[in-house]
C-alpha cells in the first residue's frame, strides 16, 4: 500500500520508522512518503499561510501550494484522498478496514486555524477526524490513520488472529488477558485460562467482552444486541 502525506512538518513522519510499521515499510510492504507542502509554494518568503478573510483569530494554510502539493503527488487522482480534520467523519475500526483496501491513501495535514476551504472543495475526497477534540495539526491524526491502517495491509502483523480477536472486530471490546506469572502481587490468573479447555475458555472470553463493553461502551453494547439474540437464541446476554 502506498501513502503520501502532505505536511509542513515531514520530519514527524521518521516515527514511522519504529516497531512493527518500520518492519513493514523495510519489507516493502507500506510506502510511506511524508512530502513538505512548502517545497510547493510559490510566495518568495515560502509562506504557506495567511491571515482569513472576515476577520478572526488566527492563520489558515492558503491554497496554492497545497493544492500544488497535492497534484504533484497524485496527477491522476488515482488516490484516495484525505483531509485530516475534526470535523470530518470520526475514524473508527470500520473505516480503518475499509480503507485498507484501498492501494493508494494521500492524507493531507493541516496546521494553523486549518486549510482555505477552496482546497477541499477542489481536490479531497473525504474529511477524517480522529476524535472529538482539536490538535495544533494533522500529523498525529495522520499517523494515527497510517498505523491503524497499516495492521490491515497482509503481511504487517504476524498472525492473522492478531486483527480478528481484538477491540472492535467483532464489536465489542477485547477480553483481559493475562501472561506468566500466574500469580503476580498475590493476583492470580483465571483458573479458566490453565484449564486446557478451549471450549471453555472461548467461553469466559465471550462472557468478559459482553461484560466489559455493557460496562464501558454501551453504545456499542446497544448495537451488537440483537445479532448476538439473533445468533445464538440460548446465550441471551444479560439486559
Ligand atoms: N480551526 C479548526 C476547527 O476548529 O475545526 C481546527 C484547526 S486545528 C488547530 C489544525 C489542524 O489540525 C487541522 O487543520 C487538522 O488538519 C488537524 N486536526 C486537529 N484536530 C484534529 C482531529 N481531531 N482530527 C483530525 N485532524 C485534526
Amino acid at each position: 500500500m502506498k501513502i503520501q502525506v502532505a505536511t509542513i512538518f515531514p520530519e514527524m513522519f521518521a516515527g514511522l520508522d519504529i516497531g512493527i510499521l518500520g518492519k513493514a515499510k523495510q519489507k516493502g510492504l507500506i510506502d510511506i512518503e511524508a512530502v513538505n507542502i512548502r517545497d510547493y509554494t510559490l510566495d518568495k518568503h515560502h509562506k504557506t499561510d495567511d491571515t482569513p478573510f472576515g476577520g478572526g483569530a488566527g492563520m489558515v494554510m492558503t491554497p496554492q501550494p497545497l493544492h500544488d502539493t497535492i497534484n504533484a503527488l497524485d496527477p491522476e487522482h488515482n488516490a484516495k484522498r484525505i483531509y485530516m480534520s475534526p470535523r470530518g467523519k470520526t475514524l473508527d475500526q470500520s473505516m480503518v478496514e475499509s480503507l485498507a483496501k484501498e492501494n493508494h491513501l494521500l492524507l493531507v495535514c493541516g496546521s494553523y486555524e486549518g486549510i482555505d476551504e477552496r482546497v477541499i472543495e477542489l481536490d479531497i475526497d473525504e474529511e477524517v477526524s480522529i476524535g472529538d477534540y482539536v490538535l495544533t495539526g494533522g500529523e498525529l491524526p495522520a499517523m494515527v490513520l497510517i498505523n491503524a491502517v497499516s495492521r490491515y495491509v497482509e503481511g504487517v502483523l504476524g498472525s492473522s488472529e492478531s486483527t480478528s480477536e481484538e477491540s472492535f472486530s467483532r464489536g465489542l471490546l477485547e477480553y483481559p488477558q493475562y501472561t506468566r506469572p500466574q500469580i503476580f502481587m498475590g493476583l492470580e490468573v483465571p483458573k479458566v485460562l490453565l484449564s486446557g479447555n478451549h471450549k471453555d475458555i472461548k467461553e469466559w472470553r465471550f462472557e468478559q467482552q459482553l461484560k466489559i463493553t455493557k460496562e464501558r461502551r454501551p453504545d456499542l453494547y446497544e448495537k451488537i444486541l440483537p445479532s448476538l439474540e439473533n445468533k445464538d437464541k440460548k446465550r441471551k446476554p444479560r439486559k
